[in-house]
Order: structure tokens, then C-alpha cells, then sequence
């Protein structure tokens, strides 16, 4: 038979739930105020976006906050004054004062009206300036870190948070920060008038509210640990809308009827997500109702002890209305503080992702006292056993890989698919440190070169050029930003990009892409042609093109490959292809296979040395037979 537990043990085990809550409480309440050490941070912001209006706006505040409580605290002598003023048969003498302390209340309330509309000016002002300070920031941050950053998922689902919020959340902060200042004012100020009522009066109104509270600070902390679990799942909903809604896949998803098969995904994803926002929505609603019965509670017991009071004589009518109003607006207030502590919360758990993100520091970095870069190469460029891995990968790409270019020549490097030939590039651009080895400029580590100087030493036409929508002469331009009108021309000539130009309605001033207004649409292989010109367009000593032809015709590529060669007469030049029939013009041909260079020589030698690339000439030549 079970004994039954004793009266003793029932209550010392219930002092040990209620301590336990009490401690869980404290817990959570120390963990917020963590959070809210971020709001500093926040003020800084707001301040360095907008000083004046962030200035104007603390004004309003204090201004807004003493207000409402001035007009309550008038209500006693106005209704007292009234009284007064009945009982002497309203004669002139007696009714003045109630008229003054009555305009004085107009005159608040209109003054009232007047700052409303004024804040929603200023915060207007504000809000604006720091929301566009802070996408400056991230954006500013995006364009400095390591190309590195862009390989993991992790960043991504930081990039996301910072950017999905970043719109509305400074905004929210801003003005849960003003509301809490303001309330907090008023509030103070109606506690102050409700004391001489009984000090215990105060005291119920925070009390009633601890639970509310604390419903509030846990329902943020949830809502944010979804957010941060469900990150990545939110950026594949951004995905799947992206491929169903986007240009790029638009053509793919009709031919292979793919709407369906992402629509589907994207559905079932959304009501996942959706199931969990309603629950957590749910439990928030049943934990507001709770905390709201217990504030209901506390408020219904003062009113009476209140009323028994006026009935007994003890307090006048004006001390009751006074009370009355005092205590309604003390809860409304605490409900409206209570709702902007949440947000302020929430808020700030946001500005904790976004410093995180504007924490990531980029570790490919210029040294402190940097070589001068040479204006001229007059060695070349040297990889001596570089050893290089991607950021997560299990095996390095390049290993122990060594390969000179002698300045001034021009080189092909051919391989198959996977070979590292674009690797190469990267960390010739310096976009990735190798893990192993050197890689030199005439000579000096490539990290001796302040980063900046050395990318204006190269220029590029990369794999998958970007098709910027902007008119054709701006497209080229973007090579270099100083460049002449006949500069731009010239290295259109060069890349053959001047007569597609030239047939486009406006010429040089026709903008490209369907994206915006007027816009042509050229083809892939008139696009490359277009980016071709924006790398010949800086004169940099060192010119990469990786495919350059690889959207080209075969009538076209023969003759762009004379004109290429006198262009690219005295800089050293770095072609990367798989058409063996536009290597073959390179002084020398470096066969890439498996992140090493198995094969190197001019055309003639590698075919006579039977190798690698022997056998893929072997097989680009052969005859194209019909089935
Ligand atoms: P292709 O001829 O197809 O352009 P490539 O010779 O230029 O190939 P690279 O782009 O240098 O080859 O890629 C070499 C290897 O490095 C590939 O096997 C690829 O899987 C890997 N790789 C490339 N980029 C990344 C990256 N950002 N993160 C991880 N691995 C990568």
C-alpha cells in the first residue's frame, strides 16, 4: 500500500516547484538581459544613421511620455474644482478655476494631437536612414569577406536572416525603444500618482504583470530558436520561389514540366513551416490569456478596495476618478510596455545576428607595409608546390602543384572538367590563400601585394560573365571606370562585341538584358563577347580568359583569335579552353589532369610526345559522322 505523503512534505515539495520556477524565471530574465546588452549597439547605429532626427526623436519621446500624465493628473483638481463649484450654486468666482484647469487639458490634448503626427515625421526620417545605414553595412560586409564565405551554407543562412530583417527590424526597434521610453514615462509618472493611494498600489500593478512578462520573453526566445532552426528551410522556400517565378529556370521548367514538381516542394515545405509557426502561435496565445487573467485579477481586487474606500468617506470622489484613471492607464500602459519589450526583445536577438554577421572578418588581407607592385612583369608568375583545398572539402584540388609563366607569353591551360584550371585563377587572384606552397609575381609572395593593387594587375573574362543590365556602353565600362568613350569602342572592336553593338536600336546607349525598360537581348555568345570587352578594357599587365570561345562560332573564333594575339602583344596572357583549336595559337599549352599539370609544350611538341593532349586533338579532329 502507498503511503500517503504528509502535509509537510506537500508543502516543502511545493516551496521547491515554486522555486524552481522562480529560478527558471531568473534564468530567462538573465538571458534576456544579455540580449538587451545589444541595445547600445542599436543607439550607436541610430545615431551614426540619422543624429538630428534620432536627436528630434528623443525629444518628442519625453515630451509625448509627460503628457498623458500631466492630463491625469489635472483630473482630480478639475473634478474636485466642479464640485466645488456645484455646491456654491455656480456662481463666475467659483467655475473659473474649473475652466482654466479645462482649457489647460485642451490645451494638452491638442498638443497631443500635434506631437503624433510630428513623430511619425521624424521616425519616418529615421527609420528610413538607418534602414538603408544598415543594408550599407551588410552589403559593405558582402563585397569585403572571402569568396571563401559563399561556400558554406552557414553563411548563407546568416546572409538571409540579416537581409530578411534588416528591412523592418531597425524600424521595430526603433520604435518598441520609443514606445518603452515613452510608456516607461508616463508610467513612472502615473506609479508616482497612484503611491500616496497606498504604496502596495504600485507594487500590484508591476506584480500583476511579472507573469505576462515572462510569457513574453519566452515566446520571443522560442519564435527566435525556430527562426534560427528553420533558416535554412525558409531559403530553400526562397529557392523553389526563385526557379518557379525566375528568368534562368524558365525555360527548363516548361520543356520538363518542373512546375508542378517544385510547387509541390515548396507546398509541403511552406506547411511545415506553417504547422510550426500556428503552433508556436498557439502556446503564445494560451500563455497571453493566462498572464492576462492574473493582471485581470490583481486589477478587479484594487478597483474594489478602492471603491469600499470611497464608500466609507475616506477618499473624495476626485481621489476615486483620479485612481480610476490612473489605474486603467497604468494597465493599459504595462500591456502596451509589456508588447514593446517583446519586440525590443525580438529586436535585439536580430541585432545579435546581425553583428554576428558584420563580425565575419575576411582572412585573405593585405599585410601591413605591402611590396609595391611591379607595373611591368619581367619574371612572370610562379607556383611553387601549391597545396590548396576548398573551404569543407575532404581533398585538395591543387597538390603540390608547380607551374611558370613567363612574363610577357601567352598560355593555354587545357584539361578535362574538375582538372582545377579555374582554381588556378582564383588564387592567382588572390580570391582564395593556397594552404601549401608560394605563389609569386616576379619573385615576391603574392601576399606581400596589397590586395586591391594586385587586382587592378589583372583583369578577367570569367567562366560565367555577368550580364549586368545597363546599357552596352556602361557594360564595358565597368572594366575601367575612367576609361574614354573611345577606349570603350577600341576594346569593343577588340573583342568583336562593336558591330553587335552597332546593330542594336541605340547603339553604344541601348541598354542590355529584358530586365528594365528598352532592354535588347543578345545572345550568350554576343553577351561573352560583351564581357570580353570589359576585361580588354583595363590595361592590365595580366589577362585571364577562362572560355573565352566557348560561346563562339568557329568562323568567328578563327578570326578573333588573330585579332587577340596583337592585343595581347607584350602583356602575359592566360587562356583557358577546351577547344584545342584555340590553344594550339598559345606559345606554350599546360595540360591540366587531376589539380597537377601532367603535360607542357607548344602544339607541335605535345603532339609529338603522344600524350594526353595528343589524344584529345586526335579526337577533335576526327570527322563528325552522320548516324
Ligand atoms: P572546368 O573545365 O569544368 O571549368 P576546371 O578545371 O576549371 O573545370 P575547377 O573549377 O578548378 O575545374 O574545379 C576543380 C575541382 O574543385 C572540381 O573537382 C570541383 O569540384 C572543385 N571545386 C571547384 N569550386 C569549388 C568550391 N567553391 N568549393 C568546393 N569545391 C570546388
Amino acid at each position: 500500500m502507498k503511503a500517503k505523503p504528509s502535509r509537510a512534505f506537500e508543502h516543502s515539495a511545493s516551496t521547491a516547484s515554486l522555486f524552481t520556477v522562480l529560478a527558471y524565471i531568473a534564468q530567462k530574465l538573465k538571458v534576456a538581459a544579455a540580449e538587451f546588452s545589444r541595445l547600445p549597439g542599436a543607439l550607436k547605429l541610430a545615431w551614426a544613421a540619422a543624429r538630428l532626427w534620432t536627436a528630434l526623436w528623443a525629444v518628442l519621446l519625453v515630451l509625448q511620455g509627460l503628457l498623458p500624465v500631466s492630463s491625469v493628473y489635472l483630473t482630480r483638481p478639475l473634478v474636485n474644482r466642479i464640485l466645488a463649484a456645484i455646491k456654491s450654486g455656480g456662481t463666475w468666482e467659483s467655475v473659473r478655476p474649473a475652466i482654466a484647469i479645462g482649457v489647460l487639458i485642451a490645451a494638452i490634448a491638442l498638443l497631443t494631437e500635434i506631437l503624433r503626427p510630428a513623430t511619425v515625421w521624424v521616425r519616418t526620417h529615421q527609420s528610413e536612414l538607418v534602414q538603408d545605414y544598415i543594408t550599407a553595412l551588410i552589403q559593405r560586409k558582402s563585397a569585403e569577406i572571402d569568396l571563401a564565405f559563399y561556400d558554406s551554407p552557414e553563411f548563407y543562412d546568416r546572409l538571409h536572416r540579416a537581409r530578411a530583417e534588416a528591412s523592418y527590424r531597425p524600424v521595430l526597434l526603433l520604435e518598441s525603444l520609443s514606445g518603452i521610453l515613452q510608456n516607461g514615462i508616463t508610467l513612472t509618472a502615473m506609479l508616482a500618482v497612484l503611491a500616496p493611494f497606498g504604496v502596495w498600489l504600485p507594487v500590484a500593478l508591476l506584480a500583476s504583470t511579472l507573469p505576462a512578462l515572462y510569457v513574453v520573453l519566452r515566446n520571443t526566445v522560442r519564435q527566435h530558436e525556430w527562426r534560427l532552426r528553420t533558416t535554412g528551410d525558409e531559403r530553400r522556400t526562397w529557392y523553389y520561389d526563385w526557379l518557379l517565378t525566375g528568368h534562368e529556370a524558365a525555360s527548363e521548367l516548361r520543356l520538363f514540366a518542373l512546375g508542378d514538381r517544385f510547387q509541390t516542394a515548396y507546398a509541403a515545405l511552406r506547411k511545415r513551416l506553417r504547422g510550426e509557426k500556428f503552433q508556436l502561435a498557439q502556446s503564445q496565445a494560451l500563455g497571453e490569456f493566462a498572464a492576462g487573467a492574473l493582471a485581470l485579477l490583481a486589477a478587479g481586487a484594487s478597483l474594489l478596495w478602492m471603491a469600499w474606500r470611497a464608500i466609507r468617506g475616506w477618499i473624495t470622489p476626485g481621489d476615486l476618478a483620479l485612481f480610476y484613471q490612473a489605474f486603467q492607464q497604468g494597465l493599459g500602459l504595462m500591456r502596451s510596455l509589456l508588447q514593446n519589450l517583446g519586440q525590443l526583445y525580438a529586436s535585439s536577438l536580430f541585432l545579435g545576428n546581425l553583428f554576428e554577421f558584420l563580425a565575419l572578418d575576411p582572412t585573405v588581407l593585405s599585410p601591413p607595409s605591402p611590396s609595391p607592385m611591379p607595373s611591368a612583369l619581367k619574371s612572370g608568375i610562379r607556383f611553387e608546390r601549391v597545396t590548396f583545398r576548398y573551404p569543407g572539402a575532404q581533398e585538395p584540388t591543387l597538390s603540390d602543384f608547380s607551374l611558370t609563366i613567363p612574363a610577357g607569353r601567352m598560355v593555354s591551360l587545357v584539361g578535362p572538367n574538375g582538372a582545377g584550371k579555374s582554381t588556378f585563377v582564383k588564387l592567382l587572384c588572390r580570391f582564395y590563400d593556397p594552404v601549401g606552397g608560394r605563389i609569386e609575381l616576379d619573385g615576391r609572395d603574392l601576399r606581400s601585394f596589397q590586395i586591391e593593387e594586385l587586382r587592378r594587375h589583372i583583369t578577367a573574362l570569367f567562366q560565367e560573365p555577368v550580364r549586368y543590365n545597363d546599357t552596352a556602353r556602361e557594360n564595358i565600362r565597368l572594366g575601367d571606370q575612367g576609361a574614354s568613350e573611345a577606349e570603350i569602342e577600341a576594346a569593343a572592336v577588340a573583342a568583336g562585341a562593336d558591330e553587335i553593338v552597332r546593330r542594336l536600336p541605340a547603339g553604344y546607349d541601348n541598354p542590355l538584358g529584358k530586365f528594365f525598360n528598352d532592354g535588347a537581348e543578345i545572345s550568350t555568345g554576343e553577351w561573352q563577347r560583351i564581357a570580353l570587352a570589359r576585361a580588354f578594357l583595363r590595361q592590365a599587365p595580366i589577362l585571364i580568359l577562362d572560355e573565352p570561345t566557348s560561346a563562339m562560332d568557329p568562323w568567328a573564333e578563327a578570326e578573333w583569335i588573330k585579332r587577340f594575339r596583337s592585343l595581347a602583344h607584350g602583356r602575359t596572357a592566360i587562356l583557358i579552353t577546351h577547344r584545342l583549336t584555340t590553344a594550339m595559337r598559345a606559345d606554350e599549352i599546360h595540360v591540366f589532369f587531376g589539380g597537377r599539370v601532367v603535360e607542357s609544350g607548344s602544339h607541335e611538341e605535345l603532339l609529338r610526345c603522344g600524350g594526353l593532349y595528343a589524344q584529345s586533338w586526335a579526337r577533335q579532329q576526327e570527322p563528325q559522322h552522320s548516324a
